[in-house]
């Protein structure tokens, strides 16, 4: 159950003065519904009220403060012109100024012969200094709070600075004091304030440097939302050890046949994470690894191997990918390696249907079916097991801890491998797996030479084409990558016709055209036709990035790579270098280049290594960007900046290993403050995992 302290916290902001139904519902657009999302809803920016001047002295354009008198009210004659209050100090004249106003409300503000406050920008108008509509209108008494910094907040239509600014000053106010869950000495090395002090430092910055995710305020904030996802994800997975595992070791005959079958050796990296997951699956305590490697590393027979290791022990093993297409793909991969060692695999994906489904299902909890390959249908309610001991999970980000804990629960404590093809920079993985074992494979399979990358202004456009007319009369095949056009398929397509015609004028018959456009039979015969070798340059649109493999290409040209993010390139790049022939990627870029284009291209200059790539792509974009988090699974942080407190996440890992190996159910005075912290940033399942409530 949740702490009766916070409760007022999740209350909606409704219970806010001031907040109604209309006004809840900016807020919410902007913030989130309850006033814990006021909370975090940190400002992006500040007004500085400081600036005090006489009216005399206040210059145009800048935001002044000043103390003065209101001598008298003016109502227009025209009902088109403003409302004036005429105001004044000792040096000079101040209007302010009034559209479309209500008199009477002014006068209650702003009652002749009285003192104000009053805050905004100044402005000159003929000979009259002025303020039109005034920020602030206050009296003596809040002189401190209109005198000062203020807080700009992100905000949607319809809801005014001002509006917002009083929800969260209303919303703070209800924001209790909570005991420490930062171990003391952490706290006190970084200089960091109470968890309800930080809050309100972030809310009221000083200066702009207080905006920054490296201000202590926002670093304590941040590193409490980091220890609550790590101490979350540390949990789940203690409860998982906590059923026993079973050691399975088999005797190796099926795997023997695969491996002699294969007409390639298997790297030093497949060897390596081949080892690491016989030990888990022998171990005791369950596996629980993911395995990363670009596309084209061979991650496929990794899987099959180990789950082979199972079937020599007499149990099942399942792979499950995210699409009816790449469970197919796999069964198609698998099955000549699967009939090498004479064992069968069973297909089940959302189109098995009917009599078909029904005995498959049989075979699967019968035991006749020891492999499967298929997508999520393998976790439905009515699927069971004979006796399902490894579970391959090729995720491509798209299965949530949920799903691949639902598929565990279908076997007895069952071994799980996660894949994953685009490589998680480490901070990624470290939020989303928490502290999972991982294997890489790091090796190119042998003979595999690096893609030798160029970056070169498309102004040499006439240069690139002899340099691939030369490696076309060589005998190399070319892709001729064009960019995405305002995400438009008929545009892309545009592009690529165009670009298609005029190198048709140069190399006639040999140049095929391949774009999203065309019909898939079409499409079909131009991927036929540059594998088979009677087209040797490929004009494509972003078409080639997934499924081409074409292991002659050796030089790809991609148009406008400024336009590309870096991991999408490297991805493209992926299509060269599967040969054993030395390749080339040409980036061709329209200038002037921003800063961060700039970066990304001498990132891919620079290196092959789809890890390294994926950390820089992080740095460069932002962890939300780069894999579009909301579809991904993965999850999104308020506070945190996985950019910017990365070595927080690091710590954060640490310290929730570290609480959990002293006080494994959170029962010490630390951990009941701890469990609060779970249930304050909504972690109230990982709570579930406790055995004491
Ligand atoms: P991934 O699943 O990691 O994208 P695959 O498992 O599909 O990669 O392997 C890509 C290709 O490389 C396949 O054709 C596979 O047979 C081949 N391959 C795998 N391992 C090796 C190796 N050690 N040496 C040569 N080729 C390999
Ligand atoms: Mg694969």
């Amino acid at each position: 159950m949740r702490p009766e302290i916070l409760y007022p916290l999740f209350a909606p902001v409704t219970t806010l003065s001031g907040v109604g139904p209309r006004i809840a519902k900016s807020i919410d657009k902007a913030a989130g519904p309850r006033i814990v999302d006021l909370f975090w809803h940190l400002p992006n920016g500040i007004i500085d009220r400081r600036h005090a001047p006489r009216v005399a002295d206040a210059e145009p354009g800048v935001v002044a403060t000043m103390t003065v008198r209101v001598v008298r009210h003016q109502k227009p004659g025209n009902p088109r012109r403003p409302y004036k209050v005429y105001c004044a100090d000792d040096s000079g004249t101040l209007a302010l100024v009034f559209f479309h106003a209500r008199p009477d409300y002014l006068r209650r503000v702003l009652p002749e012969g009285e003192t104000r406050v009053v805050s905004g920008t100044v402005e000159i108008f003929g000979r009259e200094i002025q303020i039109t509509h005034p920020d602030h209108i206050g009296t003596l008494e809040e002189l401190d709070r209109l005198q000062a910094v203020e807080p700009v907040y992100p905000l949607t239509a319809g809801l005014t600075l001002k509006v917002l600014g009083r929800a969260v000053r209303a919303a703070l106010e209800k924001a209790p004091g909570l005991d420490e869950w930062i171990d003391r000495a952490f706290l006190a090395r970084h200089g960091w304030k109470p968890w309800h002090a930080a809050l309100g430092e972030a809310h009221a910055p000083a200066d702009a440097a207080a905006l920054e995710p490296t201000s202590a305020a926002r670093q304590r904030l941040a590193f409490d939302e980091l220890l609550a996802n790590q101490l979350a994800l540390a949990l789940v997975r203690a409860n998982m050890r906590r059923v026993a595992g079973r050691g399975l070791e088999g005797d190796g005959r099926l795997r023997r046949k695969v491996t002699q079958a294969l007409p390639f050796r298997l790297t030093g990296s497949q060897e390596k994470a081949l080892d690491d997951i016989a030990a888990d699956m022998a171990a005791d305590a369950r596996m629980l690894r993911l395995l990363q490697g670009d596309v084209g590393s061979g991650k496929t027979v990794v899987a099959f191997l180990s789950m082979l290791n199972a079937v020599e022990c007499g149990a099942q093993a399942v792979l499950m990918a995210p699409t009816d297409i790449l469970a197919r793909q796999h069964l198609a991969a698998i099955e000549p390696l699967a009939a090498a060692a004479g064992v069968t695999v069973a297909l089940l994906t959302g189109r098995e249907k009917g009599r078909q489904r029904k005995t498959l299902l049989d075979d699967l909890a019968g035991g006749q079916a020891a492999l499967a390959v298929g997508t999520h249908a393998l976790f439905q309610d009515d699927v069971a097991f004979h006796d399902l001991a490894l579970a391959v999970i090729d995720e491509q980000h798209r299965f949530g801890v949920h799903q691949r804990l639902t598929l565990a629960a279908k076997g007895r404590a069952a071994d799980v491998l996660v894949m994953t093809a685009t490589p998680i920079p480490r901070t990624l993985m470290l939020t989303a797996y928490g502290d999972m074992d991982e294997s890489r494979l790091l090796e190119k399979p042998a003979g595999r030479p690096p893609v030798d990358t160029r970056v070169m202004p498309l102004g040499r456009l006439d240069d690139v084409i002899a340099a691939v007319a030369r490696a076309v009369d060589g005998g190399g095949k070319v892709y001729w990558v064009c960019p995405l056009v305002e995400e438009s398929e008929a545009l892309d397509a545009a592009a690529a016709e165009e670009r298609y015609g005029k190198l048709a004028q140069v190399f006639g018959e040999r140049v095929g055209l391949l774009h999203g456009r065309l019909k898939g039979a079409d499409k079909d015969a131009a991927m036929q036709a540059f594998a088979a070798g009677t087209v040797d340059l490929l004009v494509c649109t972003t078409v080639v990035e997934v499924g081409m493999d074409v292991p002659a290409a050796t030089v790809m040209v991609i148009e406008h790579a400024e336009r590309f993010g870096l991991s999408q390139l490297h991805q493209l790049r992926g299509r060269i270098g599967r040969g054993t022939a030395a390749s080339t990627c040409l980036l061709l870029y329209a200038a002037p280049l921003t800063e961060t284009a700039r970066g990304r291209l001498a990132i891919m200059r620079q290196t092959n290594d789809g890890f390294r790539i994926a950390e820089e792509d992080l740095r460069l974009r932002g962890a939300g960007e780069l894999l579009g988090t909301r579809q991904s699974g993965m999850p999104e942080f308020r506070l945190a900046d996985l950019a910017a407190h990365a070595e927080l996440l690091a710590a954060a890992r640490d310290d929730a290993g570290l609480i959990l190996g002293r006080d494994a159910d959170l029962t010490s005075a630390r951990g009941r403050a701890l469990r609060t912290l779970l249930y304050l940033f909504e972690r109230d399942a990982a709570v579930k995992y406790l055995r004491s409530g």
